[in-house]
């Protein structure tokens, strides 16, 4: 059995290309006791995947140069010598840019295919969706009658950061590039109100949209949209920093004066509370509850979601590229096979 992987060839310098990635066949070792043989069904494409492409210090370590590119998978058992899979079952696997992989039944958990079709394991069921969920609720915590904003609104992050705070009560903003993602906010995901950041008067829609000033700024993007936020913020305002993404190809510090001071002023004058997390440090505590609640709000349809998804392993680093960039609709992922 033979694997397509795609690894990387040359770490990129601003916005991945055509350069960054290199296509190999390799051939796959046999199924060994306690091993299964997996063919990638869906391959989820996640921002944080550029910052394992660069070498500047982060929370995980860099890919080396030749490395298969990681994701997460949904995969389907081709062979089993592992006691707790079988042939046919759909599993939830970390195989990164590939068509199969030979590894450990204990590496692959059971997909349950009555609750729901298996791409949502890689999304609104999966880590974006706890991403928001753990988020939303440990850091933002936001009450009744509360202001919630939300960039990158459409995406799996923002879309249930969003839904889940309409159903705490609060109000909520979403910020989103073009009408038809700033659409969608109201029509499909029952944001309050949507903001297109691409818009020459966004700042004074923002301002519009948020009368009562913001309580909870779920902070995705970073860069002019959390400069346009930031002056809306009110008193003991909560900003749950998950993710910088305007920032990702970026290859040196945003010019223009220095903002810091400013800021902490802010900090101290609001009582700010400013926090980043990664969402695996919610996991022991928090997943359980999570897949309770989200799997029935999305059963019930208070929580929606939306996928955008790309045929063809051969395609994912021009997707991978446009998500950066805001070229996506929706959880990214591609159809391998
Ligand atoms: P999305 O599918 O939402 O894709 C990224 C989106 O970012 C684009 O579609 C685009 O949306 C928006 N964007 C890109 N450039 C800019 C810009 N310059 N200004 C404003 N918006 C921009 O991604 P996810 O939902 O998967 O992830 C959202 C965020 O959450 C990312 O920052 C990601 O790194 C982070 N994250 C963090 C985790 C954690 O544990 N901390 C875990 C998972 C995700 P638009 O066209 O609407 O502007």
């Amino acid at each position: 059995m033979e694997t397509t992987q795609i690894r990387l060839a040359r770490r990129p310098v601003g916005a991945p290309d055509a350069g960054t990635f290199a296509t190999v066949t390799e051939t796959l070792p046999a199924v060994g006791d306690g091993e299964v043989l997996l063919a990638v069904r869906y391959l989820s494409l996640d921002p944080y995947m550029r910052g394992r492409l660069s070498d500047a210090p982060s929370y995980a370590d860099p890919l080396e140069v030749g490395d298969v590119i990681v994701g997460g998978t949904v995969a389907e058992v081709l062979e089993s010598r592992f006691d707790g899979l079988a042939v046919g079952d759909q599993v939830l696997s970390y195989l990164g840019w590939q068509t199969h992989a030979v590894v450990p039944g204990t590496a692959a958990r059971r997909l349950d295919p009555d609750a729901g079709p298996v791409s949502t394991a890689l999304g609104v069921l999966g880590m974006p969706g706890f991403t928001a969920y753990a988020g939303l609720l440990q850091i933002g915590r936001p009450q009744p009658g509360e202001t919630v904003v939300v960039a990158a609104a459409t995406g799996p992050v923002g879309s249930a950061v969003g839904q889940i705070a309409k159903l705490k009560g609060a109000r909520a903003v979403g910020i989103a590039g073009g009408p038809d993602k700033v659409r969608a906010l109201t029509e499909e995901f029952g944001f309050d109100v949507g903001v297109d950041h691409r818009a020459d008067d966004f700042r004074e829609r923002l301002a519009d949209a948020v009368p009562d000033g913001i309580d909870v700024y779920f902070e995705n993007v970073g860069g002019a949209v959390f400069g346009a936020v930031r002056k809306h913020l009110n008193l003991y305002a909560r900003i749950p920093v998950c993710g910088l993404v305007s920032g990702y190809n970026d290859t040196e510090p945003p010019g223009g004066p220095d903002r810091m001071p400013g800021l902490m002023r802010q900090v101290l004058t609001k009582s700010l509370t400013i926090r980043g997390f990664i969402q695996g440090e919610f996991v022991p505590g928090h997943y359980r509850d999570f897949l309770r609640d989200m799997s029935g709000w999305v059963r019930d349809g208070s929580v929606r979601y939306r996928e955008d998804v790309t045929d063809g392993l051969d395609n994912a680093p021009e997707a991978f590229a446009g998500m950066l960039r805001g070229a996506n609709f929706g959880k990214v992922l591609v159809k391998v096979s």
